[in-house]
């Protein structure tokens, strides 16, 4: 059973669909006590999952029934937040007598987090730069398990539900196949309702700012958020390294607030944001100082810049600059502290989501964007061949070669970790380059 799951999770594409776009076979060749099946959908205004729920909460409890087999758990977890009543039910109907249960979750930021979300359901703390594995969980999304359901009857991965919110007229969600142009997948959601605006893909906490209308969707694209461009969630995201470091320089006045609501410290992280930016005031970014290294400890959350600090400077991109710059120069995470405990105020400093939606200034754009079963059927699509952690698939069509949606297009070069790309629509290989396949529907 267990190399079968894995094997046809690995044949069909499967990838962590809330983001991080892990190779899901992976996981699922691995041996843990507890499968936990993450659907808390933490980050504001994204509804993907939740959608995904009450359309289809038999496949993701069938994906979760596989993947716990498969791992070899006595223990399968549920975690959806307390107040997607809806989607609590639904589950609740689809759960088998035994064998899977179902964790309510409160309405906090950043309950979705993995290590945040381990510790919430099973009181295991993921050691300083682990992973859940390290302490016996395996963590899937509940998109990505509805697909090894798919996977497992021989569909691969070519379509998947994304929310469109923000300045939108008709925010909703849609089952897009995978490469659709965002253009395209934004229009799907109505008329702009602002005059100059900017496409974040992913939420609004950890997204990121969308090239063009022309990108293509990924399978870890969960939705797209469209904001004015002159809102504080764009401006942070488009100063530079240069601005961010000058404001951190002149105005932080160690307050300790950055340090006090970061996640991963109250995890017992050694991660305290407050220190980092004192080394970047004194000048002291040695790369060997602690404060500077245990930037790998961070997981970009973005709760010290963007709810935490009363001055709104960044320590996140301050950290995710100076993870790229430590891995730039082949440094690796000295910090490996394990059996941590969580500190315990814990509880006390987690942060209501509508606390946070309402600093974020994204309480108007907080309303439903119910799941639309029309069909999406684009002109054209782009599949990336790198849409997951690992290696770039390698391209297995011509240009001309006639397709159907589900033919294999990307292949996972061999002893690489990676994931294969399929088509998502019947038409012609128009292009193929080393970095994307392009299908014209026709
Ligand atoms: S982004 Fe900030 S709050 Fe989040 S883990 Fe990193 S340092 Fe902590
Ligand atoms: S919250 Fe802001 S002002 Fe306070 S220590 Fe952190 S970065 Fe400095």
């Amino acid at each position: 059973m267990t190399a079968s799951v894995a094997e046809a999770v690995r044949k069909a594409g499967v990838v962590g669909a809330g983001g991080g776009g892990f190779p899901t076979h992976v996981k699922a060749a691995a041996s843990a006590d507890v499968l936990l099946v993450n659907g808390a959908e933490c980050e504001p205004l994204l509804r993907s999952d939740t959608e995904l729920l009450l359309d289809r909460a038999e496949r993701v409890v069938r994906g979760a029934e596989l993947m716990r087999d498969s791992v070899g758990a006595g223990r399968a977890v549920v975690a959806i937040k307390r107040k997607n009543a809806a989607a609590v039910e639904a589950i609740e109907r689809a759960l088998p007598q035994d064998g899977v249960e179902l964790v309510l979750l409160e309405n906090v930021y950043p309950a979705g987090d993995e290590f945040l979300l381990v510790y919430d359901t099973t009181g295991r703390v993921v050691p300083e730069g682990g992973i859940p594995l390290d302490v016996g969980v395996v963590v899937n999304n509940v998109t990505t398990l509805s697909q090894v359901a798919d996977a497992v009857e021989g569909r691969p991965v070519t379509s998947r539900l994304v929310t469109v919110q923000g300045e939108v007229s008709e925010p909703a969600t849609f089952r897009v196949p995978v490469g659709t142009p965002i253009g395209e997948v934004v229009a799907l959601a109505g008329a702009p309702t602002a005059d100059d605006t900017v496409v974040l893909a992913g939420g609004p906490m950890m997204g990121r700012i969308v090239d063009g209308p022309s990108d293509p969707t990924t399978k870890a694209d969960a939705g797209f958020i469209v904001l004015p461009k002159d809102h504080r969630m764009v401006t942070t995201r488009t100063a530079t390294d240069a601005y961010v470091l000058r404001i951190a320089r002149a105005v932080c006045c160690q307050c300790l607030a950055c340090t006090e609501l970061c996640p991963r410290f109250l995890l017992g992280h050694e991660l305290m944001p407050h220190r980092t930016i004192r080394a970047v005031q004194y000048d002291t970014l040695e790369v060997d100082h602690d404060h500077v290294t245990s930037a790998f400890l961070c997981c970009e959350c973005g709760m010290c810049e963007l709810f935490a600090c009363p001055l709104e400077i960044q320590p996140r991109r301050i950290l995710a600059a100076l993870k790229a710059e430590l891995a730039r120069r082949g440094i690796e995470n000295p910090h490996r502290r394990t059996g941590l405990t969580a500190d315990g105020v814990r509880e006390y400093r987690q942060i209501p989501s509508g606390r946070l939606v309402q600093r974020l200034g994204l309480s108007r754009y907080d309303g439903p964007a119910s799941f639309e079963a029309r069909a999406v059927e684009p002109a054209r699509v782009v599949l990336r061949l790198l849409q997951h952690a690992g290696a770039p698939a390698r391209p297995v069509v011509e240009e001309g070669q006639r397709v159907l949606e589900g033919d294999l297009v990307g292949e996972i070069p061999d002893g690489s970790l990676g994931a294969r790309v399929h088509a998502s629509i019947d038409g012609t290989v128009e292009s193929v380059s080393r970095r994307e396949v392009t299908i014209a529907a026709k």
